[in-house]
This record gives C-alpha cells, sequence and structure tokens, in this order.
C-alpha cells in the first residue's frame, strides 16, 4: 500500500497552459474538445489539458523559430516588420537586400540612382 502523502507532489500547470485550457473550455463547452464528443466531461478535461498542452509547446516552438533574421542573424523583435522568404523569417529590409543582391534593383531604385547622371552640368565661366 502507498503512502499518498509521500508522493512527490506533481508539478504546477504553467498559466499559459491554464489559459489556453480555458479558452477551449469556453470555445467547446465541457463535453468536446475541438469536434470530439466526450460522454464523461472527466474525461474531455484530461483531453482538453493535452490540447492545452499541445497548443502552447506549438506556440512557443514558432515563436523560438522565427526569432532570428536568417540574412543578418539579428533578432526580429515583434515590433519589427518581417517577410516569409522560402519558409525563413527575415527583415523587411534585409528581405530587400537580399532581393537586391539576387534579382539587381528594380527599375523605379534605376530610375532614382539615374536622375543624378541626367542632370545638367554646369559649365565653369
Ligand atoms: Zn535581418
Amino acid at each position: 500500500m502507498y503512502a499518498p502523502a509521500l508522493l512527490p507532489s506533481p508539478a504546477p500547470v504553467p498559466p499559459a497552459v491554464l489559459a489556453a485550457e480555458a479558452a477551449l473550455l469556453v470555445r467547446d463547452g465541457p463535453y468536446h474538445v475541438g469536434e470530439a464528443y466526450f460522454a464523461n466531461p472527466d474525461g474531455a478535461a484530461i483531453q482538453r489539458r493535452w490540447q492545452a498542452e499541445l497548443q502552447v509547446r506549438a506556440e512557443a516552438r514558432a515563436a523560438s523559430v522565427f526569432a532570428e533574421c536568417v540574412y543578418c542573424h539579428d533578432e526580429i523583435l515583434p515590433s519589427q516588420e518581417s517577410v516569409l522568404l522560402a519558409g525563413a523569417r527575415l527583415h523587411r529590409e534585409c528581405a530587400h537586400e537580399w532581393d537586391c543582391f539576387a534579382n539587381g534593383p528594380t527599375e523605379a531604385e534605376m530610375k532614382e540612382q539615374m536622375d543624378g547622371f541626367d542632370a545638367p552640368v554646369e559649365e565653369a565661366a
């Protein structure tokens, strides 16, 4: 026979998991998790906890994958604009720089660069 008082206490559930679980409960109700129906609400609660843990892990993984720019290797802050290029996340400026390197400048940029050459040259008196 085991003495439950001597068993290690279970690890506390992270608040993000509890929040995701509460959102699932509000969205699906006590007898459903997603499209799955559970006759026993305790079974639905266990499935809801697994679903919430899975969701939180997936969000953390997605955040860590896209945290670094593959061009300059700096962190992409949430306030910065980023572009998804061939499955890799880049700063918008880095994506433009890469595009210019790979494909040359755009027609508008070429015109902008050529404007200086079209200016009339003043002759020295
Ligand atoms: Zn960058």
